[in-house]
């Protein structure tokens, strides 16, 4: 599975950064799915490898502006260039209000209909080989976290007991990989008992914006990848910025470590913080103070960057 971001900017864009917006896709890419929009985000999918015409379903973590105002134009272009699908948006209660009177008032005739589910009610979600679920987090406004979870993992065959039991390659195995049971020389043969899993299944917590990380507690349980936001280092967010309802990079960088967490990903930072290392404050504040904390593997998400959790639950950067 593999995370493009497409804004990694908290409140408003920079040159560099666009405001939130994230893409999960296949390895091999084609289909995938949207965590949140920010303005401009349409933009942004036309610098990486991503259609509308395969976008599976849309979710918004809140209702700030700086992860939804870029939904209304996004849903107009994927109109024009003819999409027909139905596109479900998973988002808190006022998403769809707001949407449906803006496709109202500005006449946006859409030839593919929205499928709104409000997140407050969303139990599990599933779609192709992933199930979706929430966590509810703290911010100004009610605020989400979902987590992807893979349904099911590659099945191997333990080829040692099929010969030990005189089983021949053929049919039978691929039956019985598929997890049907077969019939040999008059035994059933249970799939169960030749099948096995070498890896667990992949899962990816998005967080929305939070003041609390500790709340992600149970949904990182067996998480391989937090992508949660990081937007100050602790000296602003527990000074000047306190309110604001906003993670310090120290703050999501020890609840990570707490856990045991085997990768974190920053984003959602506040524009103050500058490339260049030898600016201050800079993006270099924020790693050193997050790298104080947490000894996993650790990345700044950049606009556009591809990182891949691949089968065996290892996370590295791809592209870009
Ligand atoms: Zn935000």
């Amino acid at each position: 599975m593999d995370i493009i971001f497409l804004g990694t900017s908290s409140g408003t864009p920079t040159k560099a950064r666009n405001v939130s917006g994230l893409a999960l896709l296949d390895e091999a890419g084609g289909d995938w799915t949207l965590v949140d929009c920010g303005e401009g985000t349409q933009h942004q999918l036309l610098r990486a490898p991503l259609s509308l015409m395969r976008l599976q379903a849309v979710f918004i973590t809140h209702v700030h502006g700086d992860h939804c105002y870029g939904l209304p134009g996004l849903l107009a272009s994927a109109g024009m260039l003819g999409r027909s699908a139905p596109l479900p948006i998973i988002a808190p209660a006022g998403i769809e209000a707001w949407i449906r009177s803006t496709v109202e008032l500005t006449r946006l005739i859409l030839p593919f209909e929205l499928r709104f589910l409000a997140t407050e009610s969303l139990d599990r979600w599933e779609r192709g080989n992933w199930v979706v679920e929430k966590a509810a987090l703290s911010h100004r406004v009610p605020s989400f976290a979902y987590r992807f979870t893979e349904a099911s993992t590659e099945a191997r065959l333990d080829v040692g007991k099929l010969e030990a039991h005189g089983i021949p390659r053929g049919p039978v195995w691929g039956q019985l990989r598929s997890g049907a049971d077969a019939t040999y020389e008059g035994r059933t043969l249970r799939s169960s008992d030749y099948v096995y899993f070498p890896n667990r299944p992949r899962r990816i917590v998005v967080a929305g914006d939070n003041d609390r990380p500790a709340l992600l507690r149970d949904s990182c349980k067996e998480a391989h990848v937090l992508v949660h936001e990081a937007t100050f280092t602790k000296d602003l967010a527990e000074g000047p910025a306190k309110g604001f309802g906003h993670s310090s990079a120290a703050a999501v960088a020890s609840f990570a470590e707490s856990i045991g967490l085997p990768h974190l990903v920053l984003t959602h930072f506040s524009p103050r913080y500058q490339a260049d290392a030898d600016r201050s404050p800079s993006m270099e504040d924020l790693r050193r103070e997050a790298m104080a904390h947490y000894h996993g593997k650790l990345f700044l998400a950049e606009d556009l960057a591809r990182y891949r959790l691949d089968k065996t639950g290892q996370c590295s950067r791809v592209s870009e």
